[in-house]
């Protein structure tokens, strides 16, 4: 008997006879518990909002809802997911460069938060949209800081960039609260990078902006309502990588919010988590077609590959790094040698897994990509080859649960419009 990957009890092999292949496949236990585990060790006066970004599934956030997360949104169907899945408007944000008209006018009509904004033209229209309904519009400032500070995958600050608005501009800026009287500026907001997994980044990421916060507050004359000091956490998904220590993270980063938390009494303190809280309960689970040797290398060919998982091609790196991949059905058995794991899509970049150790594969068996809970088909070109999105799965409570239809032909093809050269040429 080979051992199985298994979720809550429930076997691999059922869950993918049940749900079809691909799929995602989420394990809600563990996003409870790293929940959980966070909040115990975090200060109190943290709070954590989820980055919808990295999984919008309406269920996904409404389970971290459950565990006691508020939401940051980037979008309009973002917004409108967050207050579905029972989000109150006073836990959540808006950020994003480009926000449009119509996603202003929702946050100002659904009194969210805050609306993070980014730019002093956004500003304008936000001041604008308040007044013609008559209301102040809270606004929180995004601060691209002067400063960087390095040891994140993705750095923000500290250069030249379309998100907030730079430091050194800003401080200029007085009296910028006068100037629009239908906002109030109540916030500063810095993020400085993602997939960050070093302790002492983030108390240095923490320390900088919640003093960068206070000279943007004091210079332009408003107080600080919130400051949210980003996050942008990260979880260990290659060979030499290691997960933050949750607890370490607390000792150097809590002194730090309990020293600012002292000194503004009434002040929210947030941070905002997409990858962290649900990369590590997600499985991509995929299906071997074909097996096959090309020029002495070995080929599994699966169901799904990077139309859904364009991560495991290789994040911010010229050398491939596989994302931890394994068999479903065999987890126990050795290696027998490289196996270059590919998907459906006609393009040599399909490649999930390259030259991973793996036993030796078989057509019909399932082969999965582990920690793929963020950032997963949301992020990836789902319509190339008009495959379509994968179905999405959550375990939850020892039952599994379809939180995601697989797009169909009729998805794909319905928002299409047949223009046939006939009816063109015909006389209306
Ligand atoms: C993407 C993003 C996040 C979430 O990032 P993670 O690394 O997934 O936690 C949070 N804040 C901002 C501004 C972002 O752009």
């Amino acid at each position: 008997m080979s051992v199985a990957f298994e979720v809550q009890g429930i076997g691999i092999t059922d869950l993918a006879a049940e749900f079809g292949t691909p799929m995602y496949l989420y394990d809600g236990e563990e996003i409870r518990g790293r929940f959980a585990n966070l909040r115990a060790e975090l200060h109190d006066r943290l709070e954590v909002f989820y980055s919808l970004k990295a999984n919008p599934n309406v269920s996904i956030c409404s389970l971290l809802h459950t565990c006691g997360a508020r939401a940051e949104v980037s979008s309009l169907t973002e917004l409108v997911t967050a207050r579905r899945a029972g989000v109150a408007p006073r836990d959540i944000i808006f950020l994003g460069p480009g926000k449009s008209r119509s996603e202003i006018e929702a946050c100002v009509d659904e009194g969210i938060y805050a609306i993070v904004c980014e730019s002093l033209g956004e500003l304008e229209l936000i001041d604008e949209v308040a007044r013609e309904r008559g209301v102040t519009a809270p606004v929180a400032l995004r601060v691209n800081p002067s400063f960087s500070v390095k040891g994140s995958g993705l750095t923000m600050g500290g250069k030249p960039r379309q998100f907030g608005m730079d430091e050194e501009q800003l401080l200029k800026e007085h009296g910028l609260a006068a100037r629009f009287p239908g906002v109030r500026l109540m916030g500063v907001q810095v993020y400085l990078g993602t997939r960050i997994l070093g302790e002492e980044t983030v108390a240095e990421n923490t320390r900088r902006i919640l003093e960068l916060a206070e000279r943007v507050g004091s210079t332009l004359e408003f107080g600080l309502e919130m400051v949210d000091i980003g996050g942008g956490l990260g979880i260990a998904y290659f060979d030499n990588e290691k997960d933050l220590d949750v607890a370490e993270l607390a000792r150097l980063v809590n002194p730090l919010i309990q020293e600012f938390a002292a000194r503004h009494p009434e002040t929210r303190m947030i941070m905002e988590l997409g990858r962290f809280l649900t990369a590590a309960s997600g499985t991509y689970v995929t299906r071997v077609r074909y097996t096959k040797t090309s020029m002495g290398e070995k080929f599994a060919v699966t169901d799904g590959g990077t139309n859904h998982h364009m991560a495991a091609v290789g994040i911010g790196s010229y050398v491939k790094r596989n994302f931890p991949i394994v068999a479903l059905e065999r987890l126990d058995e050795p290696a027998d040698g490289p196996w270059n794991v590919t998907g459906p899509l006609c393009t040599p970049n399909d490649v999930v897994g390259k030259k991973a150790p793996l036993p030796d594969l078989r057509p019909g068996e399932l082969v999965g990509v582990l920690r793929s809970g963020a950032y997963g088909p949301t992020a990836s070109p789902v319509h190339f080859l008009s495959h379509g999105y994968p179905a999405e799965v959550l375990v939850d409570g020892g039952r599994a649960h379809l939180i995601r239809e697989r797009d169909d032909v009729e998805v794909m093809l319905g928002r299409q419009r047949l223009f046939t050269h006939d009816a063109a040429s015909t006389p209306a």
